[in-house]
């Protein structure tokens, strides 16, 4: 069987990507700071901590950034508009600051007081002078390489939450951690998970009402997802609500998870966990006093391995309005009822009030991963309308009456293979959206990538290592051309697409929208570019050194408009996207970008898309490779900026290959053993496709 071209199953590999902890490249921390002629160094002056009333009354202070969506409603609009349509072609670059990782940057700045606060990987969290790009304080959790085996997509992290003088950051180990501001010293650290389970945290944290909300990912490999809450003084647990009920012997934890428990039937997910994890998105709204959590995937994916019963499986691919004080459910909608494709509703939601039918609504607004734009009512959860943002092949459409999605024949891959879009990487993923009041449009991050589906043969639940239940090695089916990406303008209120700027790749940035009738984005090929946020005209680009995928941030400084940006390649399709994304993704440093308006020309334009195509034999080892080392490797054996590329190891390497991959030789790096599931006959194999893939990509 020939593979075709960049092959891999790009596509199973979805949400996901694993256990990557080996051969970071460890640059230093290098703040590359270059500082703003026009303004002038200086200590930040002292001014009110961020308390409740600056939370709920953030969307006033546009100087700063305080909260990850910017406001509680997470619209991540800024009505500055000092860089507007006409003076963007002057913004320039005024510092950028390295972060001296590589691997995914996911995280969206907090600015507070002349003082950004970004995430690395690793958990890494730096604060650094809005003026001048320069470090004041770095706090590494040093978090066990190894834990990255736990994370299914990369070892990101999407930021920190600020209050009354205090940093709170989600750590992958998950643990969450509160450090003084001005200093970086942790002030108190809580483990919010059992660590010997495959638990990990990428989200940022919310704080609303004195109470820190925190979720967490694992439902690829095997968790039961659930929202906790802990005390920001003191670090205490004040409430925790999980998504998907337990074992249904046991008494359960509250009235809604004995509800759901009768819309799983005849399995037994407790044992793998069933996933549902809420690792991502969250949106408060104080007047209701609602906290909004977006729920995941099953684990496993496959429903019928998952509750061969059928059902709804209940809390899953959910959107759940909570109590903040309890943790009490109030509401809840299902965007996928039995998901079977890894269409989780973490992703970004937005609260806006919208004229309907001549009746102002609030809504909440959610474009889940499985390619349907929701806007439902955010006080009942009753649904208002849902159109397909991007291809949707699953289903038909939302039922208006009933409110549930109308599958569509031949996608539950029971019987063989299903070719489904969206995928598990989803119509829009955790890159953020955003919503500018004065276009009314959504912004979306979108991507169009092939999926196909099929059962694992003989699938056995391997603790510690994914179990999906799906078949990863789905090859022959997928070329370069089934992946792209666009950045879409939405009309919520009449649910049409106002404009679309196609890209070549998925996976580009997150997006902010400003008064100035802007939309910045970063791309996946490495530019930085602002549209007119009315028609979707590019008016100014720069290249940023590399990919970006994280969402940018604008803020004021001594009157002066600032846009700032995390820069670093990574995450799931980063991943395992090989060379498809090669060559594309810049020299892989992490950075803080920030740009200002300057006096000087526009640089050029710089795009770089440099596409190899690769076909070759299948092995067997090529079967072994994409199961378990595809994730953290890439794809046919292309490893992204900072991985191993192993069709580069040394002769010795590919002589110890054994000790490595059975003994843990390089468990110091982060490479994980795989003794309990593979084999010295394995490891034949996996060197007799990895040099067939040296000798195709020319590396003899
Ligand atoms: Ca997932």
């Amino acid at each position: 069987m020939r593979r075709q071209a960049l092959g891999i199953a790009i596509v199973f590999l979805a949400g996901l990507a694993l256990a990557c902890g080996s051969s970071e490249q460890q640059a230093g921390t290098k703040p590359g700071a270059t500082p703003n002629g026009a303004t002038a160094a200086g200590a930040p002056s002292e001014s009110e901590v961020v308390d409740d009333a600056r939370l709920r009354g953030a969307d006033a202070e546009v100087g700063e950034w305080l909260t990850t969506g910017r406001t509680y409603s997470e619209q991540r609009y800024s009505p500055l508009d000092q860089i507007n349509e006409s003076t963007v072609k002057r913004m320039q670059e005024v510092w950028q600051f390295e972060t001296g990782l590589g691997r995914g940057h996911e995280a969206t700045p907090i600015v507070h007081d002349g003082v950004l606060f970004i995430t690395g990987s690793w958990s890494i969290v730096f604060a650094v002078d809005a003026r001048t790009g320069k470090q004041l304080w770095k706090w590494d959790p040093q978090v066990d390489k190894l834990v990255a085996k736990k994370a299914c997509c990369d070892v990101v992290n999407r930021g920190v939450a600020l209050y009354k003088g205090r940093v709170y950051v989600g750590v992958l180990d998950g643990r969450l951690v509160a450090l003084d501001e001005k200093t970086g010293v942790p002030v108190w650290q809580m483990v919010t998970v059992d660590q010997s389970l495959p638990y990990t945290i990428t989200g940022a944290p919310r704080v609303v009402d004195g109470k820190v909300i925190i979720g967490n990912g694992g439902a690829e490999l095997g968790v039961r997802g659930y929202v906790s809450a802990y005390d920001a003084e003191s670090g205490k647990q004040i409430w925790r609500t999980y998504t998907v009920p337990g074992d249904p012997s046991q008494p359960f934890e509250s009235k809604a998870l004995e509800k759901a428990a009768e819309t799983w039937k005849g399995g037994e997910w407790w044992k793998i966990g069933g996933g549902g994890t809420a690792w991502d998105s969250m949106a408060y709204d104080p007047e209701l006093n609602l906290l909004y959590v977006g729920t995941g995937n099953g684990s496993p994916w496959v429903r019928q391995l998952r509750s061969p019963g059928g059902g709804d499986n209940l809390y899953l691919s959910s959107i759940l309005a909570l109590s903040p004080q309890t943790g009490e459910l109030v509401w809840h909608y299902q965007t996928t009822p039995g998901d079977n494709w890894d269409f989780t509703a973490t992703q970004h939601m937005i609260l806006a009030d919208l004229k309907i039918n001549g009746r102002v609504r609030p809504v909440i607004m959610q474009a889940p991963k499985n390619g349907f734009f929701y806007v439902l009512d955010r006080k009942t959860g009753e649904l208002i309308s849902a159109e397909k943002y991007v291809e949707v092949t699953w289903a038909d459409r939302v039922d208006k009456g009933t409110g549930r999605p109308v599958e569509n024949p031949g996608v539950d891959y029971k019987e063989g293979l299903a070719l489904v879009k969206p995928t598990a990487f989803g119509g829009h993923n955790w890159h953020p959206m955003s919503f500018n009041p004065k276009t009314g449009l959504v912004y979306i991050p979108t991507h169009d990538i092939l999926g196909a589906y099929r059962n694992e043969q003989n699938f056995k639940y391997q603790p510690g290592h994914w179990n999906t239940g799906t078949d990863f090695n789905v090859f022959g089916l997928i070329t370069k051309d089934t992946v792209s990406g666009a950045l879409v303008a939405w009309d919520p209120v009449n649910q049409k697409e106002v404009w679309r700027h196609p890209y070549a790749l998925p996976w580009n940035g997150g997006l902010l929208s400003t008064g100035g009738n802007l939309v910045f984005q970063g791309t996946s090929d490495g530019r930085f570019v602002a549209y007119r946020a009315s028609d979707g005209e590019q008016m100014w680009e720069q290249h940023a050194g590399t990919s970006i995928i994280a969402a940018p941030v604008t803020y004021l400084l001594d009157g002066k408009q600032y846009v700032s940006v995390v820069a670093g390649w990574g995450g799931a399709f980063g991943l395992v996207s090989g060379d498809v994304s090669k060559g594309s993704a810049g020299d892989g440093k992490g950075r803080l970008l920030t740009y200002a308006l300057g006096t000087g020309e526009p640089p050029a334009p710089q795009v770089v898309l440099d596409r190899i195509t690769a076909p070759g034999e299948v092995y067997d080892g090529e079967r072994v490779y994409h199961k378990y080392c595809a994730t953290c490797h890439g794809g046919a054996a292309v490893a992204m900026e900072g991985m191993k590329d192993l069709r580069k190891m040394s002769p010795e390497m590919r002589n110890s290959l054994g000790d490595i991959v059975l003994r843990g030789a390089l468990r110091g790096n982060g490479m994980p053993d795989f003794a309990d599931v593979l084999t010295e006959a394995d490891i034949a194999k996996l060197r007799t496709y990895i040099d067939h893939r040296r000798e195709e990509s020319g590396l003899n």
